[in-house]
């Protein structure tokens, strides 16, 4: 349903989006994550018609962006970062203006009108203007008009961004629900966001896509070099070529902490929790006076770190409470 093929824009100097290639499907919900900066909404915004892309191609519902904005806009429901909300204009009202600027006919928008406000949970609020609205409820309002003509597609941009646990939950459960129906395209720089939400993950960084995949394929992927963490307290030039030795390990890096205690970051190319206990077994025969053995957790943080640094990027692969996956960079 949206095809894009090395779409590349910039603005001046800045290479927004670097050829940037992905296909989304019906029936799924995709999280296109990255950090502030990364190009997320520039793609969206050719995605929507309402940037123009300096190369590359796009089609969304089998239209092209270039050619066929019409088409494209009448299978697409859009919510912009800031959704344009006019504050004095009543729920309702708004949702009728938006009614007609999406061309609706008149039999059908009464109906339309109130399938949005139930789908949204809007039914509160109704006699409200939108500038009363919490932000959550504002949310909620350009959620209701990206959907009033029935896109197939809808392409959000940060939808939860602002809004309260309670409020980021409610909406998460909209894009899952909207999600059984069509494709949902949406944008966050929260990582845990996309687990809770989506079927599949688009990773973007400094304009170009480094992941696709289901969460589980993004994981596998990182596993092939799990991390483990160990300090022992003694001689780190006895210690280390002991390691190297083991088997199951491919890297050793250490660092030298207070009383002689020092770090091991260590990778391998095996099961982690094997290479664990080897590491173990040999801290037992040799009498290491052990002070933490863990294996690192992968968490999307382990995976974003992981395809955004240069060797890892593979840009043709296809493929709780928040935590941000990258310093924020300025929007
Ligand atoms: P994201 O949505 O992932 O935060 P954006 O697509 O907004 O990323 O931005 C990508 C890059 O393009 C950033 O470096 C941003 O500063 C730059 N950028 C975005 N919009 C403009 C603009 N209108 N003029 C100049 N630079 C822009």
């Amino acid at each position: 349903m949206i095809e894009v093929r090395e779409l590349t824009k910039s603005y001046g100097p800045t290479l927004a989006v670097d050829q940037v290639s992905f296909d989304a499907n019906a029936g799924e919900v995709v999280g296109f994550i990255g950090p502030n900066g990364a190009g997320k909404t520039t793609t969206m915004r050719i995605l929507t018609c309402y940037l123009t892309a300096d190369a590359g191609n796009a089609t969304v519902a089998g239209y092209d962006v270039l050619e066929h904005a019409i088409d494209v806009r009448k299978n697409v429901g859009y919510l912009p970062e800031s959704a344009p909300l006019y504050a004095d204009m009543g729920v309702v009202e708004y949702l009728k203006f938006m009614a007609e600027v999406r061309d609706l006919p008149k039999s059908q928008r009464k109906e339309r009108i109130n399938t949005v406000i139930d789908i949204c949970g809007l039914e509160g609020v109704i006699q409200k203007d939108i500038g009363e609205l919490s932000k959550g409820y504002r949310q909620r309002v350009g959620l209701a008009q990206s959907l009033i003509h029935d896109p197939p597609i809808l392409i959000l941009d940060e939808p939860t961004s602002g809004l309260d646990p309670t409020q980021t939950i409610e909406i998460r459960n909209l894009i899952i629900e909207m999600g059984k129906e069509k494709l949902v395209l949406f944008s966050t720089h929260i990582l845990p966001e996309v687990a809770a939400t989506c079927s599949r993950i688009l990773m973007i960084n400094q304009g170009e896509i480094v992941a696709n995949g289901t969460l589980e394929e993004l994981i596998d992927q990182v596993r092939s070099e799990e991390r483990i963490h160990l300090v022992i307290r003694g001689p780190e030039e006895d210690i280390t070529p002991e390691l190297k030795a083991l088997d199951a390990i491919t890297g050793v890096s250490q660092s030298i902490m207070d009383n002689g205690v020092v770090t091991y970051e260590i990778t391998t190319s095996q099961d982690g929790y094997e290479a664990t206990s080897a590491i173990f077994r040999a801290a037992q025969q040799n009498s290491w006076d052990l002070v933490e053995l863990r294996q690192e957790t992968i968490d999307l943080e382990n995976i974003f770190l992981h395809y955004s640094t240069g060797e890892n990027r593979s840009p043709s692969n296809n493929t709780e409470p928040s935590t941000d996956v990258s310093p924020a960079e300025e929007e």
